[in-house]
């Protein structure tokens, strides 16, 4: 440190703390950093700090790690605009917020989609120093860090994709404070992450997927009980985050985590985003089920989206069967060499490939936040299976279909592997498909019916299910007709399923969508990102429907912060102001 003398920059640090403003996250940080590099010149000349400059750098770094003051709602509100664009927090997200900038430790269990990872990224932001997030997929941060460089914020992953020296590099940039977040893989802490922690201003833990801590989650994780000692290592608060809502799984998750009187937040499970429908196979006036499918897929063209099966066999022939009608599919399942698996996730994370027809397997890694429809070609194993699979859709919030076909006939396949379990566990696998089935056929609001089997009230959803709306998404895709020379495929509708959102009388809003996705395809080409990481859908389509033709009309749309109307405002404008 080019420093005349260790005395003077300990009393300019502590001057400037006395008058600086403590609520201000650069202020916070830029102090951080300066004691960091105090206590990095205290370890090789002890001998220049007398006991009082020792003491009143302890001073600051307890105070430090104390929360900054509370900030208003209305501050928090303009930071969320200001770091991310987004008008308004979703439910449950300000209340976890609070709770954490409070200092206190808090358990949040809210469905995919819900938007748990800004709960940890905006006070990231605003506590200053630095958020630890643990996450179980190193696959996906590389991604997450991505997006966050986007919206502006300073992120970083310490994992072992990387070589040695980007790594230290990294971990140098660490311990001088330069990085609001860092991701870690669970496996990590245990060795070389752990120790890479040493000296770094530490304000928050937050731990992704949190139900991997425990035995009775269903993907338990072992190196996630190497958190244990965490926050008693550092004394910060740790934020859970979680889908999973058992009562054991929770306990389980508090105490793994050593976490003190924890605040508790739930969210709805309720999904109005989603469209549901169910047909029953084989039901007289229906076309089969693969030609319902390519009927379904054809008219979401230039969409990305999921086809669960639940064969092996019938990924295969299905993915051939959709190439063979033009769509970009490709097959996923546990059969599949790792890297065609790695190989076929990242170019659907890319939009290089619209449809993924897939068995279970293909779930935790997926991420992307623009998947437009899952359809079910087979009935999900349980209601749990069902809610979790469709809940890979719409996680922008923007409109999305789930198209479930189910049969008595799935039902039996599952008794087949049911086979040789212990009593108990088979006594569950045969009662599952059963409860699935009776939900299928369960007359009534789809979303009333599963979020009631995960034990929550809600009323009818009204318009986001067939029952209640009295829609037919399979009598709306246009047919496919077999010709002479096999199947003749009508040409594919180009309204996108999100477009479906506005109004049908509102074509020019329709038409401007189209133009502002091809626009965003072209930007986000040209930064080598996934369109998502340009705009969401749920931002383009609040953009079609209002035209800003300034850029504090287009300021004012969610999903528009500053970052992002500085790098993409003008070629939005020029799209929205001609015509
Ligand atoms: P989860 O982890 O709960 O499944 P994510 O954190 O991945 O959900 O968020 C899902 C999507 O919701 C992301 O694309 C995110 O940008 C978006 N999102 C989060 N919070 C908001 C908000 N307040 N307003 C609009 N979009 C949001
Ligand atoms: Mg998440
Ligand atoms: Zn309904």
């Amino acid at each position: 440190m080019p420093s005349p003398h260790p005395a003077i920059e300990v009393e300019r640090l502590r001057a400037e703390w006395q008058v600086g403003d403590r609520a201000d996250p650069g202020f916070r940080r830029a102090c951080t950093v300066r004691l960091n590099e105090l206590r990095a010149l205290f370890r090789v000349q002890p001998d220049d700090f007398a006991p009082a400059m020792i003491a009143a750098l302890r001073g600051i770094a307890d105070e430090l790690r104390l929360p900054a003051p509370r900030t208003e709602a209305a501050a928090l509100a303009a930071a969320l605009k200001a770091t991310f664009g987004y008008d308004s927090f979703r439910p449950g997200q300000r209340a976890i917020i609070e709770a954490v900038m409070e200092g206190r430790d808090c358990i949040a269990v809210m469905p995919t989609g819900a938007g748990k990872s800004l709960t940890y990224q905006l006070p990231a932001r605003l506590l200053g120093g630095t958020t630890l997030v643990i996450s179980p997929l190193i696959s996906l941060m590389k991604d997450q860090v991505d997006a966050l460089e986007e919206a502006g914020l300073r992120a970083t992953f310490l994992n072992s994709s990387l070589p040695p020296d980007e790594r230290a590099r990294r971990v140098g940039a660490l311990r001088r404070g330069e990085y609001e977040l860092c991701y870690a893989a669970p496996e990590g802490l245990e060795a070389s992450v752990g120790e890479a922690l040493e000296g770094v201003a530490l304000t928050l833990i937050a731990v992704d997927e949190a139900h991997c801590i425990s035995h009775w989650g269903h993907d338990f994780r072992p190196a996630y009980r190497n958190l244990a000692g965490l926050k008693t290592r550092f004394g910060v608060p740790v934020l859970a985050l979680t889908a999973t809502a058992t009562r054991e799984v929770m306990r389980d998750i508090v105490a793994q985590l050593a976490m003190v009187q924890p605040a508790e937040v739930r969210g709805s499970f309720f999904r109005r985003n989603l469209r549901l429908s169910a047909y029953k196979k084989g039901e007289a006036g229906l076309p089969q089920v693969r030609d319902a499918i390519v009927r379904l897929v054809r008219a979401r063209a230039g969409e990305r989206g999921i086809v669960y099966c639940l064969s092996r066999r019938s990924v295969e022939s299905l993915t051939e069967f959709l190439r063979r009608h033009g769509v970009t599919a490709a097959a996923y399942h546990a059969g599949l060499e790792p890297e065609e698996r790695t190989r076929v996730q990242d170019a659907f994370r890319r939009d290089a490939v619209d449809v993924i027809v897939a068995t279970v397997a293909f779930g935790m890694g997926i991420d992307k936040p623009d998947i437009r429809f899952v359809i079910h070609r087979d009935m999900p194993r349980s209601p749990e299976a069902y809610y979790q699979e469709i809940g890979r859709a719409g996680r922008d919030g923007a409109a999305s279909d789930c198209v479930l076909f189910y049969s008595y006939a799935d039902v039996m396949s599952y008794d087949r592997f049911a086979g040789d379990a212990p009593a108990e566990i088979a006594a569950r696998q045969r009662r599952q498909p059963r409860e699935m089935l009776n939900l299928a056929e369960r007359p009534g609001c789809r979303h009333q019916g599963i979020v009631g089997y995960l034990g929550e009230a809600i009323a009818p959803c009204e318009d986001a299910c067939d029952a209640c709306a009295g829609t037919d998404v399979l009598a709306a895709a246009p047919k496919v007709s077999r010709g002479r020379r096999g199947l003749a495929v009508a040409p594919p509708a180009v309204a996108s399923v999100a477009a479906a959102a506005l109004p049908t009388g509102a074509l020019a809003a329709r038409a401007l969508f189209e133009e502002l996705r091809a626009l965003r395809r072209r930007l986000a080409d040209a930064r080598k990102v996934p369109a998502y990481m340009v705009f969401s859908d749920a931002t383009l389509l609040e953009i079609a429907a209002r035209r800003p033709r300034s850029e504090a009309q287009l300021l004012a749309i969610s999903g528009v912060g500053p970052k992002k109307l500085a790098q993409y405002g003008a070629a939005i404008l020029d799209v929205t102001r001609s015509g």
